[in-house]
């Protein structure tokens, strides 16, 4: 399939060619025919598929398409997104997608100046981007009219609700206007979301492409057993061995952020930490830094790392195991992207063993131990038997998502593995994409040896609370 069977015209083809995109993913060939049609979507896709293109892409075509009617632009569409990052990644897609089409864009969202952001304003714009605290500061201050909105996306909604921000959509849903096309983009399906996709969506086209909580097939996973004192020494170890230049690392606390991030630059490794903490404008240098190699370790939490999309970014470490599952498919999903390989190690101590239980049920396979002399312990953690298989057994949270999902789907998969030619020019490492996988091919996890059970199972992971940080 190609973009221009989509219905998409010239200008918009013209700057995905510049791209190097030569056909749709999966939730673009889905969701842009739908779109175009005008019709509300609830669209069940993570980061990595391509789902920014995927709404930016109809939306550009439509907004082209209507003939303006006032001389200065005015806010049409509407984009909703839970963090800064990803507000600035989404509008940088508007941009690029958007090059050759006289619409205006642009972002706004807390922790910097609000007087440029009012400036820009109020020269017109046609699609904006907000998170929704900083948004209704503007609409609180009336910098912003929002009274002609004709299209609403909330990209990453579960991620919004995770965060608090329900009332605050609630807020912005009581000033848009009645009649508007809604799109809601999200990875996971709580019976949050399905109750605000109830009181959004207008008879929505329901889209759902790679199985949610899946891991792409693009990614190699590996874990490291230790104490939980020797993680740094591990850490530093194989940056430098393995002469590691572009690697993040996740902590679950921001203080954990700050002192490993110490730690590595003391060791000569140059390093930034990125976590709720930190100003917006050193979060976007450090960022910066890091895109541009001049830093070779990114310490974030998870929020900070929210939308960060690096193309090519190979390795990923969790430092610490997230305490909630979902988390280490969303960190996992930094890396190994847009069809390139990744790796993401993860250092675990016997504390965090519950955690890895409740990840390895979420993902459905066991990740592959590594020992390592004077690192590692000798023993080989074998994970418990998967729980819940027979009938009459509860269902945990997790399981019980996953089922209605698989039966959704028909319990297809669609789990996605890819290739790449280790060069690092867009298009040419493009040619084989996660999405374009062949669905037969086994992942390639050694398992590990069944010779002890730390056996500490437990189906709690995801009542458990986040140690977010806003
Ligand atoms: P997203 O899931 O929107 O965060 O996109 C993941 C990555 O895929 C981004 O780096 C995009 O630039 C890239 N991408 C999106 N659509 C395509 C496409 N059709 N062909 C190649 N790369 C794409």
């Amino acid at each position: 399939m190609s973009f221009s069977s989509l219905g998409l015209s010239a200008p918009i083809l013209k700057a995905l060619q510049e791209e190097g995109y030569e056909a749709p993913t999966p939730i673009q060939a889905k969701a842009i025919p739908v779109i175009l049609q005008k019709k509300d979507v609830l669209a069940g896709a993570q980061t990595g598929t391509g789902k920014t293109a995927g709404f930016t892409l109809p939306l550009l075509e439509l907004l082209s398409r209507a003939p303006k009617t006032e001389a200065k632009p005015h806010v049409r569409a509407l984009i909703l997104t839970p963090t800064r990052e990803l507000a600035a990644q989404v509008e940088q897609s508007v941009d690029t997608y958007g090059k050759y089409l006289p619409l205006k864009s642009t972002v706004i969202f807390g922790g910097v100046g609000i007087n440029p952001q009012i400036a820009t304003l109020k020269k017109g714009v046609d699609i904006l981007v907000a998170t929704p605290g900083r948004l209704l500061d503007h609409v609180g201050q009336k910098t912003v009219d929002l009274s002609k909105v004709e299209f609403l996306i909330l990209d990453e909604a579960d991620r919004m609700l995770d965060m608090g921000f329900i009332n605050d959509i609630k807020k912005v849903l009581s000033i848009l206007p009645k009649n508007r096309q809604n799109l809601l983009f999200s990875a996971t399906f709580s019976d949050e979301i399905k109750a605000l996709a109830d009181s959004l969506l207008n008879s929505p086209v329901l889209l759902e492409v790679a199985r949610r909580n899946e891991t792409g097939g693009g990614i190699s996973q590996a874990l490291y057993i230790l104490d939980k004192e020797k993680k740094r020494e591990l850490l530093a170890h194989l940056i430098e061995d393995g002469k590691w230049t572009q690697v993040l690392v996740f902590t679950r606390t921001k203080h954990g952020a700050n002192k490993l991030s110490e730690f590595l630059s003391q060791r000569g490794i140059t390093s930034a930490a990125i976590h709720g903490n930190k100003s917006q404008g050193a979060r976007t240098k450090a960022l910066e830094d890091f895109k541009s190699n001049s830093v070779r370790v990114l310490v974030a939490t998870d929020i900070a790392a929210r939308g960060i999309d690096i193309d090519l970014l190979p390795h990923v470490v969790n430092f610490e195991l997230p305490n909630v599952s979902e988390d280490y498919v969303h960190r996992i999903g930094r890396t190994g992207r847009a069809g390139n390989e990744g790796s993401a190690i993860s250092l675990v101590c016997g504390e965090e063993l519950e955690y890895l239980n409740g990840i390895q049920r979420l993902i459905k396979k066991e990740i592959k131990q590594i020992f390592l002399e004077g690192f590692t312990s000798k023993q080989v953690y074998v994970a418990p038997e998967k729980p819940n298989r027979g009938k009459g057994k509860t269902q945990t949270r997790d399981q019980k998502i996953r089922s209605e999902r698989d039966a959704r789907n028909g319990g297809q998969s669609g789990k996605p593995t890819s290739s790449r030619d280790g060069q690092a020019k867009k298009p040419d490492n493009r040619d084989k994409r996660p999405w374009e996988k062949d669905k037969k091919a086994g992942n390639n996890d050694s398992r590990a040896p069944k010779s002890y059970s730390t056996n500490t199972r437990s189906d709690s992971g995801h009542s458990r609370k986040r140690n977010y940080d806003k």
